[in-house]
């Protein structure tokens, strides 16, 4: 499910994103930091950089911090995982309409890359995975994400998508019993969304 507004929070300074982490820790050990997120987003002039409402901001901020703290929480079980797969949002690639090259798979389903563009950052990511030995699926929406997961057996899983879908998928992966990290997008709105590689590669 797509957040009801949209944002973009890749032109916001990189430390933004370790203030970020480390409020996250400090969550996992005291779980109430309202206050704390309330002041990150007035010290990077979140509002100003998003345009978003002060409310909308502090749910954006308060599920960036819970994936955080959750991924934290879950880093070492993760690492003890064999077989791995990457899942990337199909809204991350370059082109949304015939321009990309993809083939889609409808009874996984998945996008396939056809690496038609070397800045797609779907692409990209999708080498980086694959270079590590993850199994990789651009996947249309998170409903189908269970029946893969289950169908293959899989230990450990790296999603990105936006942070509500993310935390849907958090909730459920402890049941079946796969350890899970999460990238949550820097920019949504469904087309033209973007993660951030260096913080791929770190999670990977
Ligand atoms: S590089 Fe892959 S995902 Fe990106 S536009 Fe081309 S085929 Fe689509
Ligand atoms: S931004 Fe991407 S991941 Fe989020 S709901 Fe839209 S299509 Fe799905």
């Amino acid at each position: 499910m797509p957040y009801k507004f949209t944002f973009d929070l890749s032109k916001v300074p990189r430390f933004f994103f370790t203030e970020l982490a480390t409020v996250s820790h400090q969550k996992g050990v005291h779980k109430a930091v309202f206050k704390t997120t309330h002041d990150l987003i007035v010290k990077f002039k979140i509002q100003e950089a998003t345009g978003l409402n002060l409310a909308d901001a502090m749910i954006l901020l308060e599920d960036l911090v819970d994936l955080q703290a959750i991924n934290l929480t879950e880093r070492k079980r993760f690492l003890e995982t064999e077989r791995r797969v990457l899942f990337l949002p199909h809204c991350s690639r370059k082109f949304m309409d015939n321009r990309c090259k993809a083939i889609f798979e409808p009874s996984i389903p998945t996008y396939i890359c056809d690496h038609c563009s070397d800045d797609c950052l779907v692409n990209k990511a999708d080498a980086q995975a694959r270079s590590k030995g993850y199994d990789v699926y651009i996947v249309p929406g998170g409903s189908c994400i269970p029946k893969i997961l289950k169908n293959n057996n899989y230990q450990g899983v790296v999603g990105i998508a936006c942070g509500e879908e993310m935390k849907m998928m958090s909730h459920l992966l402890p049941i079946i019993n796969v350890r899970g990290q999460a990238i949550p997008l820097i920019k949504n709105g469904c087309a033209n969304t973007v993660f951030n590689l260096e913080t791929l590669d770190k999670v990977l």
